[in-house]
């Protein structure tokens, strides 16, 4: 049986998520994930609700799992896309954010390059809005079937020492999950060569308790987790990495560092993954590697979402 959630009327990042509604999201999801495990999967939650999922950056993942979310919850979907729509005869964001929602949209799912985006929307659409990624900024469901995966696997989220690796600098996924994890009580380690953390100051600033580190090697001792990020070359500045060679002998999840690390912790990466670079194929495979949960959990964390956003 589903309990009536707390009011929240968007989710732009999880800076704003206190830990006892992550929790409530993480139970939420539970129950989600009930009604995915049934035979006819769905359940009317959403009844005669629309959500629009306005995608103007590509996405796979989140843009399926936002609609097969929705269609769970028997809301009426509608995928919005910038190609062929006015968009291209020259209709700004607001004004097809006013279009949609005198066309009845009830909550919308925004993936925009721009950081920002899905705020200016809020701040002009009387109903719901998820972000769906924002630039570098922040990603909050991936952020939440990553707390969720997590705590489904380990059993607690708190104590655990959860290494981030990659380029951060460029990482929404990273900065969302920083919010969500510290405030569930994890110990975060950021791993990167120093042009792809970005200023100390800035993290340590935000975040006191977490580390940050420039050797994998050292950083992944007593890792409960440790999560690969893609190089975001759409976002980056040439001369970032000496070579890639170099980038993934240093930075990579390779089976020499799987082996090292044991078959108790969980390997785990958002996708798209770039096999050879950030991780190895079989690193990805491995039996630790929950790689395909984190991809099964983001329709029922959606749900979840969705559902509260609209109660
Ligand atoms: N899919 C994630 C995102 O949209 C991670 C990535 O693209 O590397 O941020």
């Amino acid at each position: 049986m589903l309990s009536t959630p707390t009011r929240r009327r968007h989710a732009i990042d999880l800076d704003d998520f206190a830990a006892d509604e992550l929790e409530e999201i993480l139970e939420t999801t539970e129950s989600m994930k009930e009604v995915l495990s049934r035979e006819i999967k769905q359940v009317p939650a959403l009844r005669g609700r629309t959500v629009v999922n306005m995608f103007y950056e590509e996405s796979t993942r989140t843009r399926i799992s936002f609609e097969l979310a929705a269609r769970a919850l028997s809301a009426n979907v509608v995928a919005f896309s910038a190609r062929g729509s006015s968009v291209e005869k020259g209709e700004s964001l607001l004004d097809t954010v006013r279009t949609l929602q005198a066309l009845g949209a009830d909550i919308v799912v925004i993936r925009h390059s721009q950081a920002g985006t899905p705020y200016l929307v809020a701040q002009h659409f009387r109903g719901s809005v998820i972000n769906a990624g924002d630039g570098r900024h922040a990603h909050p469901t991936q952020a939440l079937l990553d707390l969720f995966t997590i705590r489904e696997k380990l059993g607690q989220i708190q104590g655990r020492k959860v290494v981030i690796v990659g380029d951060i600098v460029h990482s929404r996924v990273a900065r969302s999950n920083l919010w969500g994890l510290t405030r569930l009580g994890a110990n975060v380690t950021l791993c990167a060569p120093p042009t792809l953390l970005g200023p100390a100051a800035y993290w340590t600033g935000t975040w006191p308790q977490v580390t940050l580190s420039h050797r994998l090697d050292e950083a992944i001792e007593g890792a409960d987790v440790v999560m690969a990020l893609r190089l975001q070359k759409e976002r980056m500045q040439a001369g970032l990495l000496p070579s890639l060679r170099e980038y993934s002998r240093a930075y990579a999840l390779t089976p020499e560092r799987l082996a090292r690390l044991g078959p108790q912790t969980l390997i785990m990466h958002p996708g798209p993954m770039n096999a050879g670079v950030e991780i190895w194929p079989e690193v990805a495979t491995a039996p630790n590697a929950v790689i395909e949960a984190q991809v099964t959990n983001g329709v029922a964390v959606r749900m979840a979402l969705l559902y509260r956003l609209a109660s």
